[in-house]
């Protein structure tokens, strides 16, 4: 028996696992006790090893015949494949007719390897990634506020340490389940506050006086916050003297929320206004202007993935400044970053406008520091692209090739019904995977690659700690790593530029071209990292771990948190007379993300084996429809079908999918592709929809 200490393969928060290999071969998962699980691990992660297993698992290069099936073929046939079509796209089309769509389910290492492979072997600006519908109004708002981007800006056990958390828009309960642990003081406080449209497990958690319940309109969020703000002000619970000393901005901000008052915010919203009362004070009470042990906010996908999600998010930073909170004990604001490696993801550049280290493309002085590291002129790296959901509507027009690297859009993209006709008209879809998905049935070719637990490498997770993620086990022969391809390949297309094919070689480049940037690993490399002290970046070199970053100032030159007035929009696809019920969608404790690996885990799918509607018995009773029945929800864009689950939990306005799975019952046949201005963020979490018995 041999044992390897790493981490799950799946979320965030990364829990810390044992992999054991035994005589025979077979892997056995066991929890680790880490900072971020304390011991505990969910389903998907104990059944994590069951993926390096599967029948299904692909171990040669396949590429599509004129028949129309997956053939397999040898490596060098498909890589002759590629780089000859790709050639030929781009003599007719130019450059940017190739696009990369990567993912924060890759490592640093592989994450910025694609970053550089699209822009100097493929020459192309279009690239961007499913982060996109996951981080990105998160980040966009913390970058225009607190001038910086690390999902937590302190270890997740200060949360243990506060008195109340305002969790708006997450259902950790069934994303995260060993975060719960983290939670026990502030439910023993009776300060958890927990602001979704359905009674999740998560809002269970402030049941019996552990906290409050709120229960807005989907989509408007932004006008509880500016609620919860206008409260604070009223009641003399701000903190001037922080306001005064580390932010600017507060007297637009103090003077937008006045039009906010709690009985206009309780008709916008449907949250009686003794409940906004209540959740207020019970935030200020435990701030440390007002003497308690801290108070956390928190957002997560439900508030984020909205047309206003960076002004939503604005607005929950405003009220944590208001507060006093970012940068004292116990205290700040975060977000919850959702993918494995989603914080590593965008950071290193695999994203639309992004060089590695978190600097931008667009700046002379990062381009210039960049190149110098890939040995090439400045000159000849791209400029900024655009974010994925643009990048996708390009499919078929100004792009005719794509490069599909950990991501299986064609189920977590929204308007999935239109996406799919746009990859069929595609020239070249290449993906790299390991099992067959959604997304591989509409390859040209897909190449074979190492997974998780089979190679090494560094993920990035929620709180900006950096890990190492370890090998266990060899990959299947037949297999190669996503460094040794985009090596290659960048060989076939006659990239000047020189890449790594060993991760701890890539790390180093990575962490070189990282220096002085926001996200700056320059101190850091896989030896280092192997000591498991926990690093925290920025870790300049020389430099130690960061685990707080805003103690004394934020990221802006001057210092200052950058406070900045905001006014709630509605839903881009709104209720009407023949949509009268709005979409939410989100997961379930059992499937994680598109599915592609958990649909294939039999105990995940025994204990959610299919899509479902959940709907309140007042709503199934309007449209006379049963527990258990097969029921449509119907956008403009697209119709789902799946059946129903009658819950009391959910407003009886709102219908709730989860998007886990692909088919009829794919929860992203009916979400709307129109995106927030300033993230590019897809509205996944409200649309209208008509819907009925089958
Ligand atoms: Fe932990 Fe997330 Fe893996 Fe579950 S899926 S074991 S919460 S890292």
């Amino acid at each position: 028996m041999s044992r390897t200490d790493t981490h799950c393969p799946y979320c965030a928060l990364q829990c810390g696992m044992h992999l054991d290999v035994t005589e025979t071969g077979d892997v056995e998962v066991s929890p680790r006790d880490f900072p971020t699980n304390m011991g505990g691990l969910c389903q998907k992660g104990w059944t994590s090893a069951r993926v390096l297993t599967l029948p299904d698992r692909i171990t040669t290069p396949l590429i599509r015949s004129e028949s129309g099936e997956l053939e397999p073929a040898t490596w060098d046939e498909a890589m002759c494949f590629i780089a000859e079509k790709v050639r030929s796209i781009q003599g007719k089309h130019g450059r940017d007719a190739v696009g990369v769509f990567g993912s924060g389910a890759l490592t640093n290492e592989k994450a910025y390897q694609l970053g550089k492979f699209a822009r100097l072997a493929l020459g192309t600006r279009f690239i961007d990634y499913n982060g996109r519908f996951c981080m990105s109004s998160a980040a966009a708002g913390a970058n225009r506020t607190l001038g910086l981007d690390r999902g937590l800006p302190f270890p997740l056990s200060d949360v243990g340490e506060a008195d109340a958390l305002l969790l708006l828009g997450s259902n950790v309960a069934d994303t995260m389940p060993p975060l719960v642990q983290h939670l026990g003081g502030v439910r023993d406080a009776g300060g958890l506050v927990v602001v979704d449209p359905r009674h999740s497990a998560t809002a269970a958690l402030t049941d019996n006086g552990a906290g409050i319940h709120l229960q807005p309109l989907p989509g408007s969020d932004l006008a509880l916050l500016l609620g919860l703000v206008h409260i604070v002000i009223a009641q003399g619970w701000s903190d001037q003297e922080y306001l005064e000393t580390r932010t600017s901005g507060w007297e637009e901000v103090r003077r937008s929320v006045t039009l906010w008052w709690p009985a206009r915010v309780a008709a916008r919203t449907g949250v009686p206004e003794e409940l906004l009362y209540a959740a207020a004070e019970v935030l200020a009470k435990a701030s440390p202007s007002q003497r308690g042990k801290g108070t956390v906010i928190l957002t997560g996908r439900g508030v984020e993935q909205h047309t206003d999600g960076t002004d939503t998010v604005t607005a929950a930073i405003n009220l944590a400044l208001a507060l006093g909170l970012p940068g004292r004990p116990h205290s700040g604001y975060g977000c919850l970053t959702g993918q494995g490696n989603g914080q590593g993801g965008r950071e290193h550049g695999q994203k639309a406008d992004q060089l590695p280290g978190y600097r931008s493309i667009e700046d002379p002085a990062s381009r210039d520091q960049v190149a110098a590291v890939w040995g090439v002129d400045p000159a000849a790296i791209p400029g900024k692209g655009v974010p994925a959901v643009e990048l996708l509507g390009k499919l078929g027009t100004e792009i005719r090739g794509l490069f599909v690297h950990g991501a299986n859009p064609v189920v977590s993209a929204p308007d999935v019904g239109t996406l799919q006709q746009r990859m069929r008209s595609l020239d070249l879809v290449v993906v790299c995977d390991f099992l067959p998905s959604e997304t591989t049935s509409y390859a040209h070719v897909v190449l074979p690659v190492a997974q998780w637990a089979e190679e090494e490498g560094t993920m990035t997770n929620l709180e900006g700690r950096i890990l190492r993620r370890r090998k266990a086990i060899d990959p299947p022969p037949g297999v190669r790593s996503e460094l040794e391809i985009l090596a290659e390949l960048a060989d076939r297309l006659n990239s000047k530029a020189r890449f790594g094919t060993e991760p701890a070689d890539v790390f180093d480049e990575l962490a070189h071209a990282s220096a002085g940037g926001k996200a700056d690993y320059s101190g850091l490399s896989h030896a280092r990292l192997d000591d498991e002290s926990g690093y925290y970046w920025p870790v300049p070199a020389g430099g130690a771990s960061t685990p707080r970053i805003f103690t004394k100032r934020f990221g802006h030159d001057d210092g200052l948190a950058h406070m900045v007035a905001v006014r709630p929009g509605t839903p881009e696809d709104d209720l009407r007379p023949e949509a009268p019920v709005y979409l939410v969608t989100g997961r379930v404790l059992t499937q994680y993300q598109s599915g592609a690996q958990t649909r294939r885990v039999s105990e995940l799918t025994k204990a959610a084996p299919e899509s479902f509607v959940e709907l309140h018995p007042t709503l199934a009773q309007r449209y006379q429809i049963e527990e258990g029945d097969m029921m449509s929800v119907e956008s403009v864009r697209g119709r789902i079908v799946a059946f129903a689950r009658i819950s009391r939990g959910i407003r009886p306005d709102t219908v709730f999918v989860p998007f886990h799975w692909a088919g009829e019952g794919s929860a992203n046949l009916a979400t709307n592709d129109a995106t927030d201005p300033i993230s590019g963020m897809p509205e996944f979490k409200v649309c209208a929809v008509q819907i009925g018995k089958v």
